[in-house]
């Protein structure tokens, strides 16, 4: 039995393992600091969920009574001291995941695609229809990732100027980085309308329209979200805001009515509006790509989760000035949600939030314009934004039909007005069943 350390050995191992962790904390990286309480917080309507909003509180989730969402722990304490009762309060910074082996989905997940095989899979896309497909960088993200589109259209001069004088239509996805079903159902879109591309219907919709899939903005976001084989339930770009914080709300950085409501200033909050409009590359790139295309009339921004038909606006209540555009978004809202099951609103019914990519792309550009809040209908703990690979199909299902009728009004979105609102759409064309065994890996 070996006799007790000294008092001077014991001093000399204590300063030893001083040493060791002094030493590994000097070396690394300094920690991130972000919000990171996922709360449920009382709110009986939308002005209190507004007033929420404001705090810089994300929202995530509305419920009849409350609203869940990530906040710092100094929101909380403002939230509670302005009288708000907080609720459910969970540590967002454990994170969900599988394997641990990093640099990509966790294993139940793989059918996701991370941005290497996004990369591949709209290249080879684009390469089995390049007759009348083609893929484009439109810019680059802040850590240099090119930011994709897809570009259909049946005339190769249009193909080969990235211009066409066909109606358009944008299909945006991905702005933020851990709603990543966003990214697979416009991918899924892509694929099964050139597949089908022989399908009448399909086929005269191809022949008549100008078609732009951008599934996937916000590549460094999303990348950072799966890069250690966890999740990170990270929402942001990744900008370094040069104070431990990093990334701006990509959503709430666009140039109509920024700041005015419902995002914050404070850097560490999810709802970071930036320095300024359009402050980061890839609301730029974007900004440039739809200004660029004069020719489109429809605009469809994917987000996840809660199954929403979103339209503008969202930094006020006030509704859509303009009567005609109003009906509009309401009539082609109303119509979609029938077929998806989804409810359709204004946006501010919900809460204000201002600088989103449809308040802009319709308030500056008067595009005809919808955001899609994807499955699931409600968060399951913090399970919304990751509900597992079999949600796919289902979400694709769904919004197949709504795509499609958005696709076919793209040339005049005010036939949604009238008593015969399709035109080359007359029937709801279901996936082919083939598709879900291409799709998996
Ligand atoms: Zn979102």
């Amino acid at each position: 039995m070996s006799a007790a350390p000294s008092a001077a050995v014991r001093s000399a191992l204590t300063l030893a393992l001083a040493s060791v962790l002094l030493t590994s904390g000097a070396q690394a990286a300094p920690r991130e600091l972000r919000a990171s309480r996922f709360v449920q917080v009382r709110a009986a309507d939308k002005f209190e969920r507004s007033r929420i909003a404001n705090t810089g509180i994300s929202i995530e989730a509305v419920l009849s009574d409350s609203v869940w969402g990530f906040a710092t722990e100094k929101m909380v304490d403002s939230l509670k001291s302005s009288g708000f009762k907080v609720m459910g309060n969970f540590d967002a910074s454990v994170a969900r995941g599988g394997h641990q082996d990093g640099f990509d989905f966790p294993a139940a997940d793989a059918r996701y695609h991370n941005y290497t095989e996004m990369t591949s899979k709209l290249k080879f896309i684009a390469q089995s229809h390049a007759d009348i497909a083609r893929l484009s960088s439109i810019g680059k993200t802040l850590e240099g990732r090119d930011i994709w589109a897809l570009h259909i259209n049946s005339s190769p001069e249009a193909l080969a100027s990235r211009s066409s004088t066909k109606p358009g239509i944008i299909y945006v996805a991905n702005h933020h980085a851990r709603e990543h079903l966003s990214a697979e159902v416009p991918l899924m879109f892509a694929q099964h309308i050139l597949t089908n591309r022989m399908q009448p219907e399909i086929a005269a919709l191809l022949e008549a329209r100008d078609i732009w899939i951008v599934p996937m903005l916000n590549a460094d976001g999303v990348e950072h979200d799966i890069a250690t084989g966890r999740y990170q339930y990270w929402r942001k770009n990744r900008r370094n805001n040069g104070d431990g914080t990093f990334g701006v709300d990509l959503n709430r950085n666009y140039g109509f009515q920024w700041g005015t409501g419902g995002s914050s200033n404070d850097t560490s909050s999810d709802v970071y509006m930036g320095p300024n409009p359009f402050s980061e590359p890839e609301t730029q790139v974007f900004k440039a790509f739809v200004e660029g295309l004069p020719n489109v009339k429809i605009l469809l921004s994917f987000h996840t989760f809660s199954e929403l038909i979103l339209y503008p606006w969202g930094h006020t209540h006030d509704t859509i000035g303009k009567q005609d555009d109003l009906r509009v978004h309401e009539k082609m809202a109303r119509t979609m949600a029938a077929w998806n099951g989804y409810v359709p609103q204004q946006s501010s019914d919900l809460y204000i939030a201002s600088g989103d990519t449809t308040d802009w792309s319709y308030g500056q550009l008067g595009i005809i314009s919808f955001t899609f809040e994807l499955s699931p209908r409600n968060t399951a703990g913090m399970g919304g934004f990751y509900p597992g690979a079999k949600i796919v199909d289902k979400a694709f299902a769904d919004n197949l039909k709504p795509m499609l009728y958005l696709l076919d009004l793209a040339n005049d979105p005010y036939r949604a007005l009238t008593n015969r609102p399709t035109g080359f759409l007359k029937s709801y064309v279901q996936p082919q069943p083939e598709l879900s065994q291409f799709w998996s890996r």
